[in-house]
């Protein structure tokens, strides 16, 4: 693709890349049986929707507003979790949601009747904590120390299974099939006892079946054994997989400044449109680019923040950069623009998508009215 003509920042999410992942999660559910739905959490673009619907059984929300992005733009299963539940959303959450997943009997018993009144057909489910996780870094460890996600087996009262069709847990990050391998051995040490009636079990998001070398086929003989041997449906909510690898954040050079160093300042930022890279913290890939050193030119990328943390990496190129030229971020439509801030005033870089005819539309444009309606 040339970047040439678009205006920047700007991330571009081909529809071609996603559709390929798709097939693949696709295939995950004809093979396995399973029924996988998207996770909003990490990508929630709902211009491609249209697409997505034609793969996925539906999307899991966090809570009200992505419940109800959920029903109005995927319009397939709606599964609603949050960690604690809010009594002034209940009655919304619980008209549009298929199932509602609470995080602790308590939750549970407070809302049970409430969101059967409302809705009869809800399927109601509690997110359980296996106490296992190999999540590479803690505030992506859903099952570390203190984790307030889930209910661990001592906290478990079996009185909820009175109430519940299935059991949720998620405890993955970026994962491969060994690890969830291994969460299920504990999960299942610990609270197989309680399947008998259920209907479902739901394994919660981080599988990385999209990523190259993932074990697809372990995965769908996991599934399928674990289907056989307990009579349940299995979900999966997977969010980063759907998206892994299906655009990037086109940004350009604004000045090239010198302090020990080379550093071009960008038209993005780490901070607002990159969260994910400070955080985890984790190198953003640049295409055309390799290690500081390793090629001729090494220079600072930075953001267009005041910041003075707001660094993406030191990065080197065969040629030297020049003001106006294009830098473009691989992998950054996961995680990005759902998470994105309006931090020092710093505009949204805008939504594009390259649909599969090639046509490259621009959804959306952000600017001032975007940063001061959220402030007073
Ligand atoms: C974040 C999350 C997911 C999606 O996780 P990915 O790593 O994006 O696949 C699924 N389920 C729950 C409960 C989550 O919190």
């Amino acid at each position: 693709m040339k970047f040439d003509n678009v205006k920047t920042p700007c991330y571009i999410c081909e529809e071609k890349l996603l559709e390929n992942n798709l097939k693949l999660l696709d295939y995950v559910q004809t093979q396995s049986g399973a029924k996988i739905i998207l996770a909003l959490k990490g990508f929630a673009m709902w211009g491609t929707f249209d697409l997505l619907k034609r793969y996925l059984r539906g999307c899991t929300a966090s809570g009200l507003h992505e419940a109800i992005l959920a029903k109005e733009e995927f319009a397939k299963e709606v599964h609603t979790y949050s960690p604690a539940f809010k009594e002034e959303d209940i009655q919304s959450i619980a008209k549009i949601s298929d199932h509602i997943v609470f995080n602790s009997p308590n939750q549970l018993f407070l809302y049970k009747d409430r969101v059967k009144a409302i809705n009869p057909k809800i399927s109601i489910s509690l997110r359980i904590n296996p106490e296992y996780s190999e999540s590479p870094v803690d505030i992506y460890n859903p099952c570390g120390m203190y984790s307030r996600l889930g209910t661990t087996l001592k906290n478990f009262d079996a009185e909820v299974l009175n109430y519940v069709d299935g059991l949720n847990f998620h405890a993955l990050c970026e994962q491969n099939v060994e690890a969830l391998e291994k969460v299920l051995e504990a999960f299942e040490e610990k609270f197989a006892k309680y399947f008998k009636n259920l209907k479902y079990i739901n394994f919660g998001g981080g599988h990385h079946i999209t990523k190259k070398g993932y074990d697809v086929e372990k995965l769908i003989k996991i599934i399928k054994d674990f289907r056989e041997k307990y009579s349940v449906d299995v979900y999966l909510e997977p969010g980063e997989a759907v998206g892994w690898e299906t655009g990037v954040l086109v940004s350009s050079v604004l000045d090239i400044v010198h302090n020990g160093m080379d550093i071009a300042i960008l038209d993005t930022s780490a901070e607002a449109h990159m969260p994910d890279t400070l955080a985890m913290p984790y190198r953003a890939d640049v295409r055309g680019s390799a290690m500081a050193g390793e090629k001729k030119y090494t220079y600072r990328l930075g953001g267009n923040t005041c910041l003075a943390g707001d660094i993406m990496g030191d990065y080197s190129f065969d040629e030297p950069l020049q003001i106006g030229d294009k830098i473009i971020f691989e992998d950054q439509i996961h995680y990005t623009f759902v998470k994105n801030t309006t931090f020092n005033g710093i505009k949204l870089p805008s939504l594009l998508i390259k649909r599969k005819n090639g046509t490259l539309e621009i959804v959306k444009e952000f600017g001032y009215e975007d940063y001061k309606n959220r402030l007073s």
